[in-house]
């Protein structure tokens, strides 16, 4: 009974602790990002413990009344913020989102071209032999997109050349999956677009990473230039709660919702739905802004990364025209030991595989990169001039390999001034403030 209470009492105390180190480290995950207070009010909310299977006025459960008020607008607020015919806001996250878009439009057995991984590809839209969602769950054949390195992006005429090859070779080629988890330049979709449509392959764009920029219209926008379908994340560069959502056009509704259900969800986690319908809503009034100060603040953190002898990737096309930056520190060690020395000192980021690291023999646990995304920077207040300190820390801890702890002290002092959410109606809680209830 002790050890229970115990365990109990610990878990409370974890979660503090876990406030604590976010609200005193720089956040630098590319796939994460801070909610409002007003987002987190809805994620504690009863919706949280109800089920609303079906669209909103069909629900096969009584009590959705308000659920599906909640519901309708949301759709009607996204459709505004990606200017699209259809949009279903049930996919409970990307990788979800992924997966209806597989059935929408594949049977299994169909070929889908993407980014592998190494190139920036997400596991989601991966190989069966390596578990990847769309090999493994929906059974697609994953061939891979060219990729031109020193551009950091996909290569056009060489994609070209080896769709045609692999529908002489393999079959038909079904869907292109553009977008990745890796993403610094716009990928090429209205290039490709002609020559995708004249072969009857259905364009699909994966904006897990980008949904918040579109959103912003600071990046590129799919749907104008081609794409079919648009699957996302809702919790990256878009600040909501962690889910999924696909935008598309009207003739293409019906069997997208029947792909999110019941082909990919059943119950779809209502609080967290609440939760986006606050987050597109700020999206909405402040999006713009934010977009502009996420891709302004990277590029900035990018060059002064640069200038103090980081090996950033994309120097010729400016570094970077999102949120993320991709360095290569082979120079200093391998990504996964840089990962951890950063995260003693304060500094939290990811390693992340390079285009080069398979032919260099480097894996996934110890690659040649470090990948950053400044969105949470920025929602809490930070902007371009801040990076030059964020840089500074980087330098510090990696090349020059000061005490971690001197540097994580001074890392907790600098984020004293950047302790409340930005681009939001009213923060009336700190961004990493403990929100107790039951204590
Ligand atoms: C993060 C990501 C996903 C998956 O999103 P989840 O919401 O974590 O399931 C899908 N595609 C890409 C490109 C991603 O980066």
């Amino acid at each position: 009974m002790e050890n229970i209470e115990r365990l109990y009492n610990n878990i409370f105390q974890l979660l503090r602790r876990h406030h604590e180190l976010f609200s005193t480290a720089l956040p630098l995950i590319a796939s994460e990002n801070i909610v409002s207070p007003a987002v987190k009010e809805a994620l504690v909310s009863d919706f949280g413990h109800r089920y609303a299977e079906g669209w909103p006025g069909e629900r096969v459960y009584a009590g959705c009344k308000y659920i599906d008020q909640v519901e309708l607008i949301t759709i009607d607020i996204m459709k505004r913020i990606f200017d699209a015919e259809f949009v279903d806001v049930r996919p409970i996250s990307g990788t979800t989102a992924n997966l209806a878009l597989y059935s929408a439009f594949t049977e299994p057995n169909d070929i889908m071209v993407a980014l592998s991984i190494a190139k920036g590809g997400h596991i989601s839209m991966g190989k069966k032999r390596f578990w990847g969602s769309a090999g493994l769950v929906h059974g697609l054949e994953v061939e891979y997109f060219e990729f031109d390195e020193e551009n950091f992006n996909i290569d056009v005429d060489r994609s070209m050349k080896k769709i045609i090859s692999i529908e002489k070779e393999k079959g038909k080629v079904r869907l292109v999956m553009f977008g990745g988890s890796v993403f610094l330049f716009p990928h090429p979709v209205k290039e490709l677009s002609d020559f995708l449509k004249a072969r009857d392959i259905i364009i699909g764009y994966d904006a897990a990473h980008v949904a918040g920029l579109i959103a912003g219209k600071k990046f590129q926008d799919p749907l104008r230039e081609g794409a079919d379908v648009m699957s996302m994340s809702t919790h990256k560069t878009f600040f909501g709660p962690q889910r999924g959502a696909i935008v598309s056009f009207e003739k293409y509704a019906e069997k997208i919702k029947k792909a999110v259900f019941p082909g990919v969800t059943s119950n779809h986690h209502l609080n967290t739905l609440a939760g986006l319908s606050i987050a597109a809503l700020e999206i909405l009034k402040f999006g713009k802004k934010y977009a502009d100060d996420v891709i302004k603040t990277a590029k900035k953190l990018a060059e002064a990364l640069y200038e103090r002898g980081f090996d950033v990737v994309g120097e010729k096309k400016g570094f970077t025209e999102s949120h993320q930056i991709l360095v290569d520190v082979t120079k200093y060690g391998l990504g996964g030991d840089i990962e951890r020395k950063l995260e003693n000192a304060g500094i939290i980021v990811n390693r992340n595989l390079m285009p080069w690291d398979p032919q260099r023999g480097l894996h996934y646990e110890n690659p040649g990169g470090i990948r950053l995304g400044v969105q949470e920077l920025v929602r809490i207040g930070m902007g371009p001039s801040e990076m030059i300190d964020v840089a500074r820390f980087f330098e510090r801890a990696i090349i020059k390999e000061e005490n971690p702890e001197t540097i994580r002290r001074e890392i907790a002092d600098f984020r004293k001034d950047y302790q409340d959410v930005h681009y939001c109606f009213r923060s009336l809680k700190k961004a990493y403030e403990y929100l107790p209830i039951n204590q």
